[in-house]
C-alpha cells in the first residue's frame, strides 16, 4: 500500500478500510453497490474537500499548494460578490488552520511522518489505513477532524444515548484499526489522539484521547461482524437492505401495509 494505489477502486476490493466497513454497518446493500461503481452517494461534496483541504496544509506546504491548483474549480467562487475568490468554507478553513497553527499544543505534538499508509490482517482480512501523524518515537499517532461544533450532542438511536461526535462518526474504531495495524508493523501499542477543530466563526478546538478500553470493545466489535461483511463483499452471502438510506429508499419497491403504531420501529 503507498501514496499511489490507496484510493483506487481495485485496492477497496482487495483491502478493508475504516470507512468501507462503515459503509457495510449502515447499510450492507448501499455499500455493495457503492463498490461496484452502480451507485453512489449524493449529497455535497464540500464538507470532504474543506476536510481535505485543513489535511493537505498539515501534511506539507507543497502537498497543500498542490491540492488548492488541483481544487480550484470547488474553491474559487465562479459568481456574486466573492467571484474569483476563495468560498466561505475555505475562507473559515483558513481559519481552522490558523486555530492550529497558532496553539502551541498542537505543535509540540503534531510532529512525525505525516499522511503514513498502512496495511495488515485484522481477523483473516486484509485491511488498509493512513495515518495524519506518526511519531514513531513518542510512541503516539495523530487524526485531524474537522467538525461543525466538537460539543454537539448526538442521538445514538441503538443505544439510546446520546454520544459525542468521535462515537457519532465511529472514530473509535478507526483509531482502534489504525492502533491494530501499528502493533503488527512495530511490535508495540502506540496511543491514538485526535485534533478537532470546528467550523464555527471562531473555530474551536480540542486534543482528544481515548480509553484503552474504548479501544479493545471497538477491535472486539469488529470480530463479530467482518467475517459476514466480508462473504457480502465477495458474492457469498446476500447483502442486507437498511430499508432507510438513500440507496434503499431508490430502490424500494412497496409490498404491504404498515401499521401505524410500527412507523417508529422502523426508524433505524
Ligand atoms: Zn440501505
Amino acid at each position: 500500500m503507498n501514496k499511489a494505489n490507496y484510493y483506487t477502486a481495485e485496492s477497496d476490493w482487495q483491502y478493508w478500510s475504516v470507512s468501507q466497513y462503515k459503509d457495510f454497518e449502515k447499510c450492507e446493500a448501499a455499500a455493495t453497490a457503492k463498490l461496484k461503481d452502480e451507485w453512489k452517494p449524493s449529497g455535497s461534496p464540500e464538507p470532504l474537500i474543506v476536510g481535505n483541504y485543513v489535511h493537505s496544509y498539515f501534511e506539507s506546504k507543497t502537498a497543500h499548494k498542490a491540492f488548492v491548483a488541483n481544487n480550484v474549480g470547488a474553491i474559487i467562487s465562479k459568481a456574486g460578490a466573492t467571484k474569483g475568490k476563495p468560498k466561505k468554507a475555505y475562507k473559515q478553513a483558513d481559519m481552522m488552520i490558523q486555530t492550529f497553527e497558532n496553539d502551541d499544543f498542537f505543535n509540540v505534538v503534531y510532529q512525525g511522518e505525516k499522511e503514513v499508509p498502512l496495511e495488515g490482517t485484522i481477523f483473516g482480512v486484509k485491511w488498509k489505513g493512513k495515518l495524519d501523524c506518526l511519531n514513531v518515537k513518542g510512541q503516539y499517532f495523530c487524526d485531524i477532524k474537522t467538525v461543525d461544533d466538537i460539543c454537539k450532542r448526538h442521538w445514538n438511536n441503538e443505544n439510546r444515548q446520546w454520544v459525542s461526535f468521535v462515537e457519532d462518526r465511529e472514530y473509535i474504531l478507526q483509531m482502534a484499526v489504525y492502533q491494530e495495524l501499528l502493533k503488527q508493523k512495530y511490535g508495540k501499542t502506540f496511543e491514538p489522539f485526535i485534533f478537532a477543530v470546528s467550523k464555527q466563526d471562531v473555530p474551536d478546538k480540542m486534543a482528544i484521547n481515548i480509553d484503552q478500553w474504548k479501544l479493545d470493545n471497538a477491535l472486539a466489535q469488529i470480530e463479530t461482524n467482518v467475517d459476514h461483511f466480508n462473504r457480502v463483499k465477495n458474492g457469498q452471502e446476500e447483502p442486507k437492505h437498511c430499508g432507510k438510506c438513500e440507496y434503499c429508499r431508490m430502490t424500494k419497491r412497496l409490498n404491504g401495509f404498515t401499521e401505524v403504531s410500527d412507523i417508529l420501529d422502523k426508524e433505524r
